[in-house]
């Protein structure tokens, strides 16, 4: 077996009227986005330090600052592309990832597959390799009471180089 390493990531933003949902890349029809110094999507948040944990290069509050002007309202996938980048430098690759989108509403699976698309894009893998599911609350807690949605994520990482 080779050189494996895993990492998990977790995010939540809260819905705020007047912002664009966007998750997993993908603009989704909806009252309300979610608030945050990016685009706020919280799905290629969670990614991001899944992959972050797995290298042990801390997390993306660290390597992009939301006190840093040069974040404000850009694409969380452009950052995903990065954080990929910095993956390849460090001589890995990844196997696999896997997801969950914790929401009341709205419904996720009309846009699954093009939300897989565009990570696995961001992060030059085959779509394959991309997991997106998402679950409800029963309505309990703040993803139940539509306050706000949860991400989590896991990758697999295997050391190629280096
Ligand atoms: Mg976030």
């Amino acid at each position: 077996m080779g050189d494996l390493r895993i990492g998990i990531g977790y995010d939540v933003h809260a819905f705020a009227s007047g912002r664009p949902l966007v998750l997993g890349g993908v603009d989704i029809s909806h009252s309300a986005g979610l608030a945050g110094h990016s685009d706020a999507d919280v799905l290629v948040h969670a990614i991001m330090d899944a992959i972050l944990g797995a290298l042990r290069e801390g997390d993306i509050g660290r390597l992009f600052p939301d006190t840093d002007p040069a974040y404000a309202g850009i694409s969380s996938l452009d950052l995903l592309a990065r954080v990929g980048g910095l993956m390849v430098e460090r001589g890995f690759r990844l196997l696999d990832a896997d997801t969950v989108l914790v929401l009341e509403e709205p419904r996720i699976s009309p846009y699954r597959d093009e939300m897989r698309a565009r990570v696995a894009a961001a992060l030059a893998v085959e779509p394959d390799r991309i997991g997106i599911k998402a679950t409800t609350t029963e309505r309990l807690g703040f993803e139940g009471r539509g306050e706000g949605v949860g991400a989590q994520a896991v990758v697999l990482l295997e050391r190629v180089s280096g």
